[in-house]
């Protein structure tokens, strides 16, 4: 199925760390990809951590002298994540304890998923679009509130695509916010568009795992149940999320920011998508790249998204504010990045001394009009005269072919073609 039709069909549903909602998800991402579903049993915990029991909402009135108010079931974000089940008839004051609003959307519903998080509180409520709450009259409220906390397991969707090396490339996205399109269904249907287009592929230098896992739960769960041999190959990881708004790229680097995941991002993208931006771990969005980065696991993981976007964490995010060309967009980021680690190695020389790269049995110099005659030379082709003087000392064992690339500002492809011309000459190999 095409990205934007996935996401239709899958951010409607009413997903949550471990529910009804997120294992119907899962059964739709197997229709697309060969997953692998490893289960977590509700209440287990690690670290800490606790996996949530699965939940979901079944009832959720609240009713003024019998009269509907308000339905919580209307909308997946209506009643408050995690939410208790409540019976009974408060007044107006007691009720807006548990009303919860977004606070610029007034026709809009807030994602509230506090409570999966904070595992000692316990509290019910429903989210409300201010424009009702602010016409409620004072006076006595029925509620009805009923939910359903049960035994049952999260689910976390593998899918491992085998390479040459059995070195991994992860790529992660969230399945947990409810009906919720860009936050992270977006991020999810590009990660799965770029394991199609992977898999399509005759070869593979790399290994590539997409792991689309409750926010935190689920990674924290899946590495721990991982066994470390496992969890060793992986070389570096892709946190994909909010990829689908009308905004530009935003790369986070990784903690070090010094990883080859963070130059190879940072190099595709400045030459193919040139008004990215990008900051330090943590400072643009927070995902799961704590776990990935968590010590002792330490895997590299830099952040794709198109954050900020105003209707962040409300009911306006749906397919309306996702562009079908952002999405293919942000899917050729993520496999241009890793056509950069597919292709990326030291070149080692097997000559010595200076070659005449104009004789015509190289054949490597690139050409240009005569500085004589035309005195202003493009900037482009000054760094590739440049390239040229410099690039035989690069062929030492130890240069890779995205070390030149970023160090004289030319694009990655360009310069592979240019020293794989070297390799057919029998001047150099690669190591
Ligand atoms: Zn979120």
């Amino acid at each position: 199925m095409k990205m934007y039709e996935l996401l239709k069909k899958i951010y409607p549903h009413r997903m949550s760390p471990n529910s009804p909602g997120l294992d119907a998800v899962v059964d739709i991402l197997k229709e697309e990809l060969p997953f692998e579903v490893r289960e977590y049993q509700g209440g287990r915990e690690h670290n800490g951590w606790f996996v949530p029991l699965s939940w979901h909402p079944v009832k959720a009135e609240i009713r003024k002298g019998g009269k509907l108010i308000y339905d919580g079931m209307s909308h997946p974000l209506g009643v408050i994540g995690y939410s208790r089940s409540f019976k009974g008839k408060v007044s107006l004051e007691e009720l807006k304890k548990h009303l919860f609003h977004h606070p610029k959307f007034h026709d809009a519903l807030v994602y509230h998923c506090d409570l999966f998080y904070k595992s000692g509180q316990k509290n019910w409520g429903f989210c409300m679009p201010y424009n009702l709450v602010k016409t409620l009259k004072p006076g006595a409220y029925e509620v009805e509130l009923t939910t359903v906390h049960a035994p049952g397991t999260m689910k976390v969707a593998d899918y491992l695509l085998p390479g040459d090396s059995t070195d991994t490339i992860v790529l992660n996205s969230h399945t947990c916010h409810a009906g919720q399109a860009n936050d992270d269904v977006a991020g999810l249907v590009v990660a799965v568009e770029v394991m199609k287009r992977l898999a399509k592929r005759k070869h593979r230098r790399f290994s590539y795992r997409l792991i689309a896992a409750p926010e935190h739960f689920g990674t924290v769960f899946y590495l721990a149940d991982l066994p470390d041999k496992v969890r060793k190959t992986f070389r570096a990881a892709m946190f994909l999320e909010m990829l689908g708004n009308d905004n530009r790229l935003a790369l986070q680097e990784s903690f070090t920011g010094e990883a080859e995941i963070d130059r190879a991002a940072h190099h595709h993208l400045r030459h193919n998508f040139p008004d990215y931006f990008s900051d330090k771990f943590r400072t643009i969005v927070g995902n799961d790249e704590t776990v990935w980065e968590a010590p002792g696991y330490e895997i590299p993981t830099i952040s794709l998204s198109r954050f900020p976007y105003p209707e962040y964490h409300s009911s306006r995010d749906t397919h309306e504010i996702i562009r079908d060309d952002k999405l293919e967009d942000s899917a050729n980021a993520v496999l241009g990045i890793i056509d950069v680690f597919e292709t990326n190695r030291v070149m080692k020389r097997k000559f010595t001394g200076l070659i005449a790269l104009s004789n015509p049995k190289y054949d490597l110099y690139i050409s240009q009009a005569d500085p004589s005659i035309r005195p202003t030379i493009p900037a482009d082709q000054l760094r590739w005269n440049r390239l040229m003087d410099y690039i035989p000392r690069y062929f030492d064992g130890k240069h890779t072919v995205l070390d030149v690339a970023v160090k004289h500002e030319l694009p990655y492809h360009l310069v592979l073609d240019y020293v794989r011309r070297f390799e057919k000459k029998g001047l150099i190999e690669f190591a």
